[in-house]
This record gives C-alpha cells, sequence and structure tokens, in this order.
C-alpha cells in the first residue's frame, strides 16, 4: 500500500520535498468493515489550504499525515452486509491505494457506472459548486453578463455552460490561447480572454460592452481587479474560490484598494457572497444530481478530464494544478479499473 504523506508545510508553492511516499501492507477490513481500491483520486486546488495550518473552514492535515482527497475506489473485501466486493463507490480515501472503512460516508456507484471517474467532477463536489454558486447566488437571468475565470476547469466549465442555458451571454478568463479556444468552440463560450495578456484588462472591457452583471470569482487577483470596474449596479458575485492567491506568503504590493472595493459594493448595491458547498448546500444535493445528470444525459454539457497515470504523480500534479498547467478536471488513475 503506497501513500502520500504530507512530509512539511509549504512555504508559498509547494514543493516535492513537502510530501514524502510511504510503503506500508495492505491493511486487513475487520468485523463490519470493508477494503477500498483506490481506482481514481481527484486533485483539487482546496487540497492547497489543507497543507496550510492557517486557520480555515477544515482542519489541515497533519504532518506525517495521509494527504486527504475525493476518491472513486472499488470494493475489494467486504465485512459489511451493504457492500458487494466489485462495487463502486464514491469516497474519501485520500492519496493512497487502499483505505479500509466502516462505510460511513460513502456514496454507492454500483456495479457498472458509465464513468466512474465523474463524480469527482461534473457529477461530483465541482458540478455541485458550479450549480449552486451559479444559480443560487448568482441568479443569472436570460441577457446578463457572466464573467468566470479558470473557465477550462471543472467549475469555471460547468459555470460558463449554465450560464448558456439560462440565456447569459458567458466571457470567460483562462490562461492561454488553446484553453481560450476550447472555451468558445467546444464549451460554446461567446468570448474568452487570456489573463496572461498585457492588455487583459481592456480585452476583457471590450468583451462585456454592457457590462457585468454576475462574476463567479474563481481566481480572484489580477482578474477580480479587471473585473471590478465593469460590475453593473445589483451584479452578484458569488465568491467560490481565489486561486491565484493560494501560494501567496504576503498581500500584494500597491496601494491599498479595499476602499475602492466597498465603495463599489455600495454604490453599485452590489452582493458578494462566499460559500463552502459541503457546508452550505449539502442538503440539495438530490436536486443537483437530477438536473445535471439529465443535462449531461441529454449531452447539453460538454466535461473535459485530464486523467494522469499513477499515484507517483499526485504531487507535480497538485503544484502544476495551482499555476495552471492543467487542462480540465484532474484526475489520478491510481490503478486499472
Ligand atoms: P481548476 O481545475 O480550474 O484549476 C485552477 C485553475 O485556476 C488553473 O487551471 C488556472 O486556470 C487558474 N489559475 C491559477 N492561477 C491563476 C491566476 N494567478 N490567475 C488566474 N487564474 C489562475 O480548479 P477547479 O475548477 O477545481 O476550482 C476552481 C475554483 O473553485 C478554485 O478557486 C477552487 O478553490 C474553488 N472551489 C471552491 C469550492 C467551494 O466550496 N467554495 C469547491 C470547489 C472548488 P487558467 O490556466 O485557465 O488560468
Amino acid at each position: 500500500n503506497r501513500r502520500w504523506v504530507l512530509a512539511s508545510r509549504p512555504h508559498g508553492a509547494p514543493v516535492a520535498e513537502n510530501f514524502r511516499l510511504e510503503e506500508s501492507p495492505v491493511p486487513a477490513p475487520g468485523e463490519g468493515q470493508i477494503l477500498l481500491r483506490t481506482v481514481y483520486l481527484s486533485l483539487d486546488p482546496y487540497m492547497r489550504g489543507r497543507m496550510s495550518d492557517a486557520p480555515s473552514y477544515s482542519p489541515p492535515v497533519e504532518i506525517g499525515a495521509v494527504m486527504v482527497g475525493g476518491t472513486v475506489s472499488r470494493i475489494e473485501q467486504s465485512n459489511h452486509p451493504d457492500f458487494t466486493p466489485g462495487e463502486w463507490v464514491l469516497g474519501y480515501s485520500g492519496w493512497q491505494d487502499y483505505a479500509v472503512s466502516d462505510g460511513s460516508g460513502l456514496v454507492k456507484l454500483g456495479e457498472n457506472p458509465e464513468h466512474p471517474s465523474w463524480a469527482l467532477g461534473i457529477m461530483g463536489m465541482p458540478g455541485f459548486t458550479a450549480y449552486m454558486g451559479l444559480l443560487d447566488i448568482g441568479q443569472p437571468k436570460a441577457g446578463e453578463t457572466l464573467v468566470v475565470a479558470a473557465a477550462t476547469g471543472p467549475v469555471g466549465a460547468t459555470v460558463g455552460q449554465i450560464g448558456k442555458l439560462k440565456g447569459c451571454r458567458v466571457v470567460g478568463v483562462a490562461g492561454g490561447a488553446e484553453k481560450c479556444r476550447y472555451a468558445i468552440e467546444t464549451l460554446g463560450f461567446d468570448q474568452c480572454i487570456d489573463h496572461h495578456a498585457d492588455d487583459f484588462a481592456e480585452q476583457l472591457a471590450q468583451a462585456c460592452p454592457a457590462g457585468i452583471d454576475v462574476y463567479y470569482e474563481n481566481v480572484g487577483g489580477k482578474v477580480f481587479d479587471a473585473v471590478l470596474p465593469l460590475l453593473n449596479t445589483s451584479a452578484r458575485v458569488p465568491v467560490c474560490g481565489l486561486v491565484s492567491g493560494y501560494n501567496a506568503t504576503s498581500l500584494p504590493d500597491g496601494p491599498d484598494r479595499l476602499p475602492l472595493l466597498m465603495g463599489t459594493l455600495l454604490k453599485k448595491r452590489i452582493s458578494m457572497q462566499g460559500f463552502i458547498i459541503g457546508q452550505d448546500y449539502g442538503h440539495r444535493i438530490d436536486e443537483f444530481q437530477q438536473e445535471m445528470g439529465a443535462w449531461v444525459k441529454a449531452g447539453k454539457l460538454q466535461y473535459r478530464e485530464q486523467l494522469i497515470d499513477g499515484l507517483e504523480s499526485a504531487p507535480a500534479s497538485l503544484i502544476g494544478l495551482l499555476e495552471g498547467k492543467n487542462f480540465g478536471k484532474v484526475v489520478i488513475q491510481v490503478a486499472k479499473n
């Protein structure tokens, strides 16, 4: 049983030395327990937060403990009446080959799911985040302009496509020409602006001639700086993530922009609301699964997954995800299915 543990806490961007690969015998399930074989491991931006011991909505991973993470596993052995070997389950085994569970918190995916790994993406936590943040907090209306960054990731791509289903003009922000082309040609966004461009703020303003009614905040930083003056009266800003700052070790240089932000919120009566998907919307998962399941089945939403081979790739892949090196939902294939 291989497992990645947190060796030390990062200062700034995580580095390989913050992780350590350990090997131990495959654990044996006791009475009432099951043995899970990890097939897919999800990598997500929040993992950077768990590596740090700064106060947050969830406790940090302890030094020497297995890195946390959502997983899709097969049941290898079962001493539990409700689980049969061979079944697929969604769980939270973390960065390891095997885990023992008493079944609590596991979601059954059946004997033969069509796309088991999608439970970590469009049909799982990131899809749910996109759906609730946009529809419940963003309240998009037909004809409005919606802007979303990290536009080709699992959250952003889903936000933009739901925005199109609701009749919005959707402008994405992404890193690089290839991602922007994909957002327009495959995801159906009206425009997508490369945030690496020197004149990014001007390009964004040109793409939003009627201002911005909903800004779904995934990244913060210079993207938010460019968005702020474009926000319309009564705009809604679901604050989902601030990934551009997850590796930051200090506040950005430059003038204090808090008065500008507060003044804009006041004068334009803008609503900004943060949310943590599981904690705020866990009770609405059925609603999401039904509507998203129907959209996906009907082919109304596109989904791009970046499958990376081998548990050994996890640290480098997480480091890359935080820098935008991924293209689509990052999933580690830990074992063959
Ligand atoms: P992604 O797969 O989209 O990965 C993050 C992306 O952020 C990168 O690929 C990169 O895309 C972009 N990015 C990184 N650095 C910068 C930067 N400096 N400026 C602009 N963009 C940058 O991640 P997810 O779809 O999984 O998550 C998106 C956001 O949603 C994250 O902030 C995450 O923390 C948040 N989240 C929040 C939840 C909640 O409950 N509140 C739940 C789940 C996710 P590009 O190359 O296109 O710039």
